[in-house]
């Protein structure tokens, strides 16, 4: 078990103006936990990362004791069809190589869409991509997060047993999750109650694994329970509502477990919801 058991809270914060802005931005917040692109989202090119950058971008993490994970291109689809795919695989591989560099802590990226594929050769395409990306990028420490989906469109991961073949299909080392609750809540877990609640903390421990979970997406949803249909609302004023995501967050299991909000930034906004965040850490 990790000596640290501080629970962090922080949100996807912006690195416009580059990295070490983003650190100034994560200190005037109060951050201790953060989720960053490493990349541009929406374009498959990527710039070198000149050496002097990531390395006083690691020294001044930690200093200020930051735990900060990237999240993939929003492009990457390594269960897609073949040109997607290879170029997934590349572009997977280089952001890896990338947050290796600046020494984040894990790369959570998602499952990929099976399109007209078969569920089981999309889940196989899925698990060769993401091993592929992994031996490409050279690296050796940081770990990839799989995260579960809203299920939208042929989204995989919305299936908890299959979101843990996915995992499970990583190799040992670089083997983590990240449990995103508006995705989760769009895919019928019923986090308003208790009992569903419950059916998602056990089936988590059961399917994925306690030691695999490294990150929690914590975001509210502007979508039903079941809607398969993933939008991210400020925490405490979707459809999950404050009372049960205060719940779901202070689970004693996931002390220690970073989480962090995916929502509209904004000055006021950022504040409530890091302050929601700090409110719902599971007692010591
Ligand atoms: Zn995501
Ligand atoms: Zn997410």
């Amino acid at each position: 078990m990790p000596a640290d058991k501080k629970t962090r809270c922080g949100l996807h914060t912006s690195v416009a103006g580059g990295f070490r802005e983003m650190l100034i931005r994560a200190k005037a917040l109060g951050e201790d936990a953060a989720q960053i692109f490493v990349k541009s989202n929406r374009r498959w090119e990527m710039p070198e990362l000149a050496e002097e950058e990531a390395s006083q971008f690691r020294q001044e993490k930690k200093a200020h004791d930051l735990w900060i994970c990237a999240h993939a291109g929003y492009l990457i689809n390594v269960a897609g069809g073949a040109e997607t795919r290879k170029k997934s695989i590349n572009a997977l591989a280089q952001e890896i190589r990338r947050a290796e560099k600046l020494d984040l802590d894990a790369v959570v990226v998602h499952c990929g869409s099976r399109g007209e594929r078969e569920a089981v050769e999309a889940r196989r395409k899925a698990t060769d991509g993401f091993r592929e990306a992994l031996k490409r990028s050279e690296t050796k420490v940081v770990r990839l997060a799989l995260e579960n989906s809203a299920g939208q469109g042929s989204a995989l991961a919305r299936d908890m047993a299959e979101w843990g073949e996915l995992v499970w299909g990583l190799p040992t080392g670089r083997r983590a999750a990240c449990l995103d609750t508006a995705h989760a809540f769009a895919a019928g877990y019923d986090l308003r109650m208790e009992e569903g609640r419950r059916r998602l903390v056990g089936e988590m421990g059961k399917e994925i694994g306690k030691e695999n979970l490294v990150v929690i997406h914590a975001n509210d949803s502007k979508t039903e329970c079941g809607s398969g249909v993933d939008r991210h609302e400020h925490l405490g004023r979707g459809k999950i509502g404050a009372v049960g995501l205060r719940a779901l967050l202070r689970e004693k299991i996931w002390r220690g477990i970073p989480r962090v909000g995916e929502l509209p930034p904004g000055d006021i906004e950022d504040r409530e919801n890091l302050d929601f965040l700090r409110g719902c850490l599971p007692e010591s």
